[in-house]
């Protein structure tokens, strides 16, 4: 009997049918000498009904003895459920099936977890999830997460294609690249001491790929950087990945605002509405403290520096003769702030630089602090009406360099966020997304302890055409053609215009970069011989398909929608990746593993 319905289909419109379902046993129970078994597949689950009083007692007592997990199939009768007994949280709440036959098509053995219960299979630890991690995506949380990946890249590959694109491979063995983040290294078997590295990302190949005439690239590309994991970061992780020819800047904006559109419709049936807003990285900075704000609450910051230049307060009016600025914010209602919280707030400020946190608790009437004796009237008047201090507020400082400043009120105003959630004087709604276009990125920044100009972005980022006579200059002014997409505070991607002209380009690499003109042949003088021959001019941007997928989850962890993700050490549980490998792998190699002794010597040489 071969399987008739998936354990998600079975209606009342079915009843007296007599089908088949092949599953999992996910949970049994019994009953008044019934015996009930819920059978699972991948799109739900049906009650099924064993009685003993119908079956051979060698069926009865086959079905009596199934664990969890057991795979089945059962043959029954399907019929309407006794009346109370339906389960209106499943979609075949309304009936069972009465078994009439069961063949166990396979054993499972004692769960290291339970996985029938969501609330369970929270408490269980995710390093035990992962090594099991065939048995976590059977949990229908798990399995919803695949799925909606599935359907998100399905839909971003059909509004790609319906736009002209083409969908092409890039290569995952490649050399070392620019982009900054430590590289995976391929040992080169047929010369030895020579490398491949897994790409950072496709960035030259789909340049490459314009200069050849496609015009239209994308990729769902699998990019690699071995970066110490910061949280929520994967060695491997998946790109939308794409690249166009012959455009703008706002061409990008409308085909990824489409795009997301799409994916939004498709995953969550919801409208997005277009355009996204724009904001200027020094807005972004100045309002929120952050490039990739997020513009659901408002608690924005505000700029004191006039107030108190020559101020008697001399940390504030130091710091201005500096060249520094003072930022402020209002934690609206959080003059009750605990000395935890204060401290967790000042560790934020001191992890950036500054020197400690200056704050004022507005209560009973009365501004709290060690620093309001030096203000005079003046700076008070205008503390209260730029942040409209009231009674309950909590108002915190940064003094500093600019982007420090911003950057350290940015976190706290983050942190504050979360408190005033968990006091629930801060509510947002949880199908709220605000999108956002952060835009003009400065080229540049200024590394003090090296000494020279890095790229904010990559080195492949086009200036703002009138900004290029500033590029001899004054290079800090020097805007980028540089967009990030932002959603309710995380960057979902970014992109850019690229400099085409191969003159440009060796200008950026050799007299802003600093890099050695026979390093930059070595490591792009194909791609500056590429763009000899006849470069159109474009520009394209990745989007980060994981982060996606986990925002349209609800989930705050890529890992969870992830198949097989690695731990925060580098490593997949599920099938203990990296490990050893024999001495001949390595002699093969040319490679000899110094220091420690490798677990690999143990390993027959096969
Ligand atoms: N290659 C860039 C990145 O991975 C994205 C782009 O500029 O298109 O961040």
């Amino acid at each position: 009997m071969k399987r008739t319905h998936h354990c998600n289909e079975l209606r009342p419109t079915q009843i007296g049918q007599t089908v088949t379902l092949d599953g999992w046993v996910h949970s049994r129970r019994d009953l008044g000498g019934l015996l009930f078994i819920d059978v699972r597949d991948r799109e739900g689950r049906t009650q099924t009904v064993f009685d003993p009083s119908t079956l051979s007692a060698e069926v009865f007592a086959q079905a009596a003895a199934l664990r969890s997990e057991c795979v089945i199939r059962v043959t029954g009768t399907v019929r309407q459920r006794p009346a109370g007994t339906n389960n209106p949280r499943i979609a075949t709440g309304e009936i069972e099936v009465a078994v009439q036959a069961l063949e166990v098509l396979n054993l499972a053995a004692v769960l290291p977890f339970q996985i029938d219960d969501p609330e369970a299979a929270a408490r269980v630890a995710e390093d035990t999830r992962l090594q099991y991690r065939y048995l976590d995506l059977r949990r229908p949380e798990m399995a919803q997460h695949l799925r909606l990946r599935s359907k998100v890249a399905g839909a971003t590959r059909h509004f790609l294609d319906e736009q002209g694109f083409l969908e092409v491979e890039t290569p995952l063995l490649f050399k070392s690249t620019p982009e900054g983040a430590r590289e995976f290294l391929v040992p080169n078997r047929r010369e030895p001491g020579t490398f491949y590295a897994l790409p950072q990302s496709p960035q030259q190949f789909k340049q490459i790929l314009m200069v050849a005439g496609v015009e239209r690239y994308y990729q769902l590309a699998r990019c690699f950087r071995d970066e110490d994991q910061r949280a929520d970061r994967q060695l491997e992780f998946t790109q939308i990945d794409l690249e166009m020819s012959f455009i703008e800047r706002e061409d990008i904006y409308a085909l990824v605002e489409g795009l997301l559109q799409r994916v939004w419709k498709s995953a969550l049936d919801m409208e997005v509405p277009t355009p996204f807003k724009r904001i200027s990285f020094e807005e972004a900075l100045n309002r929120y403290g952050s490039d990739k704000p997020d513009t659901r609450f408002g608690l924005e910051l505000a700029d004191f520096t006039e107030t108190f230049r020559g101020s008697a307060f001399k940390v504030f009016s130091a710091a201005i003769t500096n060249g520094g600025v003072v930022k402020a914010l209002n934690a609206k209602g959080l003059a009750g702030a605990t000395q935890g919280q204060i401290e967790t707030m000042t560790e934020y400020a001191k992890s950036l630089g500054a020197k400690g946190l200056a704050f004022i608790k507005v209560e009973n009437g009365e501004w709290k602090s060690p620093i309001v004796k030096f203000f005079n009237a003046t700076e008070k008047a205008a503390l209260t009406a730029q942040l409209g201090i009231q009674e309950g507020d909590l108002i915190l400082f940064a003094a500093d360099q600019w982007l420090n400043a911003c950057e350290i009120l940015g976190k706290i105003r983050l942190y504050c966020a979360e408190i005033l959630k968990a006091q629930g004087k801060l509510t947002i709604d949880p199908k709220r997304f605000d999108f956002l276009w952060v835009v003009e990125f400065p080229l540049l920044g200024f590394d003090r302890e090296q000494n020279r100009w890095y790229s904010s972005h990559h080195p492949f980022t086009a200036p703002v055409a009138e900004d290029v006579p500033l590029l001899h200059t004054d290079p800090k002014k020097v805007r980028g053609q540089h967009y990030d997409i932002v959603v309710n505070g995380i960057e979902l991607g970014g992109g850019s215009i690229r400099i085409h002209q191969p003159k440009v380009q060796k200008t950026i690499f050799e007299d802003l970069l600093q890099i050695p003109p026979d390093e930059t042949q070595l490591r792009f003088g194909y791609l500056l011989e590429a763009f000899q021959y006849g470069a159109p001019p474009h520009g394209g941007i990745a989007l980060g398909f994981d982060r996606l997928c986990a925002i349209l989850c609800g989930t705050s962890s890529i890992r969870d929608v992830i198949a097989f993700p690695k731990t925060a050490k580098g490593v997949c549980l599920t099938t203990q990746s990296p490990g050893p490998v024999s001495a001949r792998q390595l002699r093969e190699l040319h490679l000899e593993v110094k220091g420690k002794k490798p677990a690999a010597a143990a390993l027959p040489a096969t």
